[in-house]
């Protein structure tokens, strides 16, 4: 059976960290990091996201304003307080909740939030210098992968990833990642996608599998080869009435079929995601050192 890849505990253990030194900044340099969320609408996983982070700030002692709107919000409304928060300096993170109802230009939004202050890591600016291999707010989703094999001691340099899905949020971004000359890095990446034809030939040859489609059963795992990493991003919920909520979480692969392939697996709760707010956590605390000039 495969490791467990155990996103929540290796979360815990970095914000028990970050809890640390977050009191460090406020004692000796009075200094709290301030996270904004905005969300418009009311879309369930959004405000379930939006939860979540909430209580990941409480828990570290980040300072986290929440500006909650209805669907109908005005995009000239919403540029303007981003350009509020820009300039308010106890804001150090500005996180805006995708998807944005449809009347909002997604781009305009994001991209009006300062690069400097843009923890999610999506503004051009952060991209471009992501490729580049430059100082950035890395995207938090990728980033966390990165993290989590980091600190359960799987090197991926040198190694085969093969992503199922290309993104801007998780697959591009994790393979620009990746391929670059770093610790945590040096992999050889192969990006596959609707496009791709014979899935099954590069999900096979993968040392380290992640599958980002959001798509049931998009790789089965007859295709996975002996030992490798498969790390689920992926979540789909899917109807089932046997549950209270009526729905279960099933990830792009069987989890279970894939955990008798695996050397070591994610959950498919538990696993990429408490590692995705970690790195939202420790992107903010990082820009309000950076506002502050501290090392
Ligand atoms: P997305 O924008 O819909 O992208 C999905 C990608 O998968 C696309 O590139 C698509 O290819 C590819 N794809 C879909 N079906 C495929 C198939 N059968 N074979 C090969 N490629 C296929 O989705 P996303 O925003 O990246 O999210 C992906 C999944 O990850 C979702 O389930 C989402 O909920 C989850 N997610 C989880 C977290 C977390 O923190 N846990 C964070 C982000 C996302 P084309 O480009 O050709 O269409």
């Amino acid at each position: 059976m495969a490791k467990l890849l155990n996103g929540k505990e290796t979360s815990e253990k970095m914000r028990s960290e970050m809890k640390v030194e977050v009191a460090r900044l406020k004692e000796k340099y009075n200094l709290t990091p301030g996270l904004a969320v905005i969300l418009v609408g009311d879309h369930p996983p959004s405000v379930s996201y939006v939860k979540s982070k909430e209580q990941a700030c409480a828990d570290i002692g980040v300072l986290s304003k929440k500006y909650k709107f209805a669907a109908d919000y005005p995009q000239t409304d919403l540029l303007k307080l981003i350009d509020d928060l820009n300039r308010d300096p106890s804001v150090h993170g500005i996180l805006v909740q995708v998807p944005l109802p449809g009347h909002v230009d997604e781009k305009k939004v994001l991209y009006a939030i300062d690069p400097a202050k843009d923890v999610d890591g999506f503004h051009p600016v952060n991209i471009g210098k992501m490729m580049i291999g430059g100082d950035c707010f890395l995207p938090c989703t990728p980033f966390g992968i990165q993290q989590l094999m980091l600190q359960n001691g799987i090197d991926v340099g040198g190694k085969h990833v093969v992503i199922v899905g290309r993104s801007n949020i998780v697959g591009k971004p994790l393979a620009m990642m990746l391929i670059q000359k770093k610790r945590g890095a040096n992999a050889t990446v192969t990006i596959c996608h609707t496009g791709t034809k014979d899935l099954a030939r590069h999900v096979g040859q993968a040392d380290i599998l992640v599958l980002a489609a959001g798509k049931p059963n998009t790789v089965t795992a007859d295709m996975i080869s002996d030992g490798a990493v498969v790390i689920i991003v992926g979540q789909n919920w899917i109807e089932d009435k046997t549950k209270k909520s009526g729905f279960r979480v099933i990830g792009d692969v069987d989890f279970e079929a894939a955990s008798h392939k695996a050397s070591a697996i994610t959950p498919v709760l538990g696993g990429v995601g408490p590692m995705t707010i970690t790195m939202l956590m420790h992107n903010t605390i990082l820009s309000a050192k950076r506002h502050a000039g501290i090392d």
